[in-house]
């Protein structure tokens, strides 16, 4: 959309910051409401269907799938050792991205860390800046919290419990899973609840015996449950059903929008009801305020390319630029009114920051699928999902909360193995004989949300546009690392019950960030001194102010978070729409 088709003379119903997984929701939900909205994106409008190409072979690839030469994304030393902003060693690479932007399809997604900078303490953080945000490369894990993590209080004494319980939410992840689709199998488990699933995917012969090995232990495998639509969705013209081809592991998206993405699954759609303006390549930094009332007023934005500043007004202001970036907007807007921030009088915004622990991993093989015929194993959106089985029944003695681990196995494009020595005809054999046999996980841990664990504005560092950067504040603790070393232990232990030969194991914890899970820097809470946004994501200070993303997040449990974000957006946007209705806002 061109500047020039956004009215900024006009007072718009609701003005939403950022087009990810929450962004998108909530222009889809208000629009169906009728409410007219403008969408500030500060990243680009890609051309979606050039830039997701999971049909490419990789040898049509001018660099075989990797970065051209100029680029280059930080490893796991890097992000440890050196600190950011990157200074010496990097003076040749133009363009410096995330460790998740290390392919040709990611470089126009994810940001260009030079413009981009942050400090403070080691922090993996993964941005992608366009329409759509992070939904446009997600894994597409899509899993439900229980009350096993809304009251998880009740069951340990630490941190908070949610102001909402299953009940409140479960209505809003049917609409979630009807709306835009979900691939998965009914557990009946009371710790991971069901989706409305579609036709589910299959297992692997080695993941059949993983499944049947650890369920003598009363663990669980499940397949993959992926926000992908398998059936086809009839309300959508721009989503096709999945048809399980592809290099759909590939980082970069679905070509034919199977899987979820924020842009046809729920901003074009949005757009087509006639009630949303977009306006991309604007960047919020600041939301104003009207002195006499207090409430908010606006945004005042730059447009990337041109740098030039505008003003918008809206009734109501809804930030969900990820959690990250919503509290650095919340804390970048100061004013006599609000001096620590807008929302901020609880003191608790950048706070309570938790995400997921990841690291430990097994690899093994199924030694009886040695030599055995190929299967055609690509274009899964997703392999296995084994479910948290800690702190569930039984309390661990070392750490509390849980985990679950996200593996596969098979044969796929790039076979495991390539990486073993050897060379030449009987390279290529070891290959073939070996590539249906090999099978691994890794974990994802709940950390817990503490307060000591925060971002603020750092003091002297500034983006590309003159922005104060995010200082981080974040390290994990003694649960987290206790918990690590439990989740190798287990991993191994569940490949031995499973007749695996363990080739690798590790409980080597990867750089703070690495989930790409950030979530609860403007925590929900039912007392306004210790939380930032009612059960509605409405600021308790503020009330035409919504913060719809994971920032609204009271612990970060161990599941994957986005179907959780949109549910709560959908659940938060219903009340916003009753509520402007009632001329309460
Ligand atoms: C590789 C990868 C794999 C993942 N796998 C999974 C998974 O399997 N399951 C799962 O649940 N989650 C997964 N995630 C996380 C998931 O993508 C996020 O939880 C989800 O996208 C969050 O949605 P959001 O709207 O909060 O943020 P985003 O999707 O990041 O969108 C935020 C948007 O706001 C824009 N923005 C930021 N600042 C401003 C500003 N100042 N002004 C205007 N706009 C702004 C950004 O440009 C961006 O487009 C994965 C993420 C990645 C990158
Ligand atoms: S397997 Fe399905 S979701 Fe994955 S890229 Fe192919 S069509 Fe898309």
């Amino acid at each position: 959309m061109a500047e020039s088709e956004v009215d900024l003379s006009k007072k718009y119903d609701a003005v939403i910051i950022g087009s990810g997984a929450a962004g998108g929701m909530a222009a889809h939900v208000l629009t169906t409401h009728g409410l007219k909205v403008l969408m500030l994106e500060a990243g680009k409008k890609l051309n979606i269907e050039q830039e997701l190409r999971s049909m490419e072979w990789p040898y049509n690839n001018p660099h075989r799938g990797e970065l051209p030469p100029g680029s280059q994304s930080l490893t796991h030393n890097e992000y440890t050792i050196r600190r950011p902003p990157y200074g010496p060693g990097f003076e040749k690479s133009k363009n410096l991205y995330s460790y998740i932007g290390s392919s040709d399809y990611m470089k126009n997604i994810v940001v260009n860390e030079r413009d981009n900078p942050y400090t403070g303490t080691n922090y993996a953080w993964v941005r992608a800046r366009c329409l759509g945000g992070k939904t446009n490369i997600w894994g597409r894990l899509a899993l439900r919290l229980s009350d096993y993590d809304f009251k998880a209080k009740d069951r340990d004494g630490f941190g908070e419990n949610w102001p909402i319980s299953y009940s409140d939410i479960a209505p809003y992840y049917d609409k979630v899973d009807l709306y835009l689709g979900i691939t998965g199998v009914k557990e009946n488990l009371p710790y991971l609840p069901d989706s409305i699933f579609q036709r589910p995917t299959k297992f692997t012969c080695a993941e059949v015996t993983l499944k049947e090995g650890i369920a003598k232990m009363g663990r669980v495998l499940t397949q993959y449950r992926a926000g992908v639509t398998t059936d086809g969705l009839k309300h959508n013209k721009y989503r096709s059903r999945c048809y399980g081809r592809g290099a759909c592991s590939r980082k970069g998206g679905c070509d034919i929008h199977a899987a979820f993405d924020s842009p046809t699954g729920l901003i074009y759609p949005a757009m087509d009801t006639g009630n949303m303006t977009l306006r991309t390549n604007s960047i919020a930094r600041e939301i104003t305020v009207d002195p006499q009332t207090g409430k908010a007023s606006g945004v005042h934005f730059t447009d990337s390319q041109t740098m030039k500043d505008y003003t918008v007004r809206a009734k109501v202001v809804i930030v969900a630029a990820s959690t990250l970036e919503s509290a650095r907007l919340l804390l970048l807007s100061k004013s006599r009114l609000y001096p620590n921030g807008l929302a901020n009088s609880s003191g608790h915004v950048g706070h309570n920051f938790c995400e997921h622990i990841m690291g430990p991993y097994v690899a093994g093989q199924a030694t009886d699928l040695v030599g055995k015929p190929p299967t055609l194993d690509d274009g899964r959106p997703g392999s296995f999902y084994l479910t948290r089985f800690r702190n569930l029944a039984e309390k661990h003695p070392k750490f509390i909360r849980g985990y679950g681990f996200e593996g596969g196995s098979g044969s796929s494009m790039f076979p495991p193995g390539t990486d073993n020595p050897g060379f030449g005809a009987s390279f290529k054999e070891e290959i073939r004989k070996n590539q249906g046999s090999y099978i691994g996980m890794g974990a994802f841990g709940e950390v817990l949300s503490r307060y000591e664990n925060f971002v603020d504005l750092d003091p002297s560092v500034k983006d590309k546009w003159g922005i104060p950067a995010l200082r981080f504040h974040y390290k994990f603790g003694e649960n987290e690392h206790n918990m690590a070393k439990d989740m190798k232990e287990t991993a191994q232990e569940m490949f031995e019950a499973a007749g695996f030969k363990i080739i690798f194991v590790s409980d080597r914890v990867l750089t703070e960030g690495w989930s790409i899970h950030e979530l609860g820097t403007a925590r929900m809470g039912d007392d306004p001194k210790k939380s930032v946004l009612n059960q509605f994501q409405q600021s308790h200070d503020v009330k035409n102010l919504f913060v719809v993303d994971g920032s609204a997040f009271v612990n970060a449990s161990c599941q994957n978070p986005t179907w959780t974000i949109m549910a709560l957006c959908w659940r938060s946007c219903d009340y916003l729409a009753d509520q402007m209705a009632k001329n309460e806002l």
